[in-house]
């Protein structure tokens, strides 16, 4: 792990505002890690309110989506995808009335004090929530293990440069991430909880520790570095233990959640409140007020961008999600989705286009790469259309953390090459 710039300074005194509603939103029937959902319940016309459930699936690994305006649903079609280039997704014109669904009323302190576990889990799921880390994988799943949960970490790391998100929510949100933590521990009963958050955020380590009180957590003050915040870097240093390749945090019995699924499962179970909002930080040398925003998941990129604006200078790239791990847009029109925890509107000198030239067998990609791959190799591999090499040098246990691209002085394009790859090898082509 390394410490790399962190452009921090831009956002992490800002405390989260609501942005404006948006007049229309585009919500992708895909926004998890898994399966596209085959189930609409809406078509043209219908009229929804905020909450309403829009479409779900009946088997595999999936998470419900919901309205997050009211209005009328103008179509289902093919749009922008801030991931996937385009996807079918449900189109929604507001009203403005902004009115709720009915379902949408919180439950009193009796009702929560008897949901059981499976109660607590079913509450996750019909409220869509995912991983809002960026890994997107539904959280109701993780909530029922195979095997019992030793250790559950709550990750407030947040270790991509520019992303403050999570930091402000654990400033200003901090007794609700608690009554959060509450929920899962009563779902999977772990023996120990922790609370790891980097060392450049004194502040949410304060309040967080503040919140936790007497509860006899564990509150971890990691070293700041590049990724620290990835599940099995988290665990390493958390724990000092380390999952083996191939194998997930379940399999030694240990639970990554991060801070704001934890917070979107207490909204969920206090309020019955599907996700249909997220905290995101909306920054880059390009806006002249970076902002962390609470905005409305299928808001189209640039409305956002405009609400930080306005624009100092063109960007060089606009990419959603953090500059490591983030992914570049080519239409300011896609929308944000569960997984967006930033949107970074990049100038020249913060994302130079860098001419990719030979490997000079430095070393450096091996030495840093966090899980303790030869990423120049793998690349090798990939470039010569071994991926059956590729996969016996462990590219599938690669966290896309970008770490190796970043320091490779011969700014090899590594771990585009192993997205590329990692993608062939689920569809089954190994050469
Ligand atoms: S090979 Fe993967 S895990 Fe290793 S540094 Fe490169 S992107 Fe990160
Ligand atoms: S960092 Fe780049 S130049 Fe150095 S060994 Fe790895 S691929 Fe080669």
């Amino acid at each position: 792990m390394v410490r790399i710039e962190e452009h921090k300074h831009l956002t992490e005194n800002k405390p989260i505002e609501q942005a404006a509603l948006p007049r229309r939103v585009v919500i992708p029937l895909v926004q998890h890690l898994g399966k596209r959902l085959d189930r609409v319940f809406v078509k043209a016309q219908d009229h929804v309110r905020r909450g309403d459930c829009l479409a779900t699936s009946d088997k595999g690994v999936f998470a419900p989506v919901h309205a997050s305006i009211s209005g009328t649903v103008k179509q289902v079609a093919d749009f922008p995808h801030p991931v996937f280039g385009f996807c079918r997704a449900i189109e929604i014109e507001s009203d403005g009335k902004d009115e709720a669904a009915e379902s949408m009323k919180p439950r009193t302190a009796g009702e929560i004090a008897s949901l059981t576990a499976a109660d607590i889990r079913t509450i996750v799921f019909e409220s869509g929530i995912v991983g809002l880390g960026g890994a997107t994988f539904p959280t109701h799943i993780k909530l029922a293990p195979a095997r019992p949960i030793k250790d559950f970490i709550v990750n407030g790391a947040e270790c991509e440069p520019y992303l403050t998100a999570d930091s402000r929510l654990m400033i200003e949100r901090s007794l609700q991430i608690i009554e959060g933590v509450k929920l899962v521990a009563r779902t999977i009963q772990p023996e120990n909880v922790f609370i790891a958050i980097e060392d450049n955020k004194p502040q949410a380590i304060r309040r967080m520790k503040e919140a936790a009180g007497s509860l006899g957590w564990h509150v971890v003050v990691l070293k700041t570095a590049y990724p620290q915040g990835g599940e099995k870097q988290v665990i390493k240093s958390c724990l000092r233990r380390e999952v083996p390749p191939g194998k997930l945090p379940f399999d030694i019995g240990v639970l990554v959640q991060n801070v704001g699924t934890v917070f979107a499962v207490y909204e969920a179970v206090y309020f019955r409140k599907p996700l249909y909002e997220r905290v995101m930080t909306v920054s880059g040398a390009c806006l002249e007020n970076p902002k962390n925003l609470l905005a409305r998941l299928g808001t189209p990129v640039k409305d956002l961008l405009e609400q930080c604006g306005p624009m100092t200078r063109e960007p060089k790239r606009i990419i959603m999600g953090g500059p490591m791990m983030g992914i570049a847009q080519f239409t300011p029109e896609a929308p944000v989705i569960k997984g967006t925890s930033g949107i970074l509107a990049l100038d020249e000198d913060e994302e130079k286009e860098q001419e990719e030239s030979f490997c000079v067998r430095c070393g450096q990609c091996v030495e840093n790469c966090p899980i303790g791959l030869n990423p120049g190799l793998i690349a090798l591999a990939i470039a010569k259309g071994r991926l059956d090499l590729a996969q016996e040098y462990g590219i599938m246990d690669c966290i896309e953390c970008g770490l190796c691209a970043y320091l490779c002085p011969g700014r090899r394009h590594i771990v585009q090459a192993i997205k590329a790859a990692k993608i062939k090898i689920r569809k089954g082509k190994t050469t």
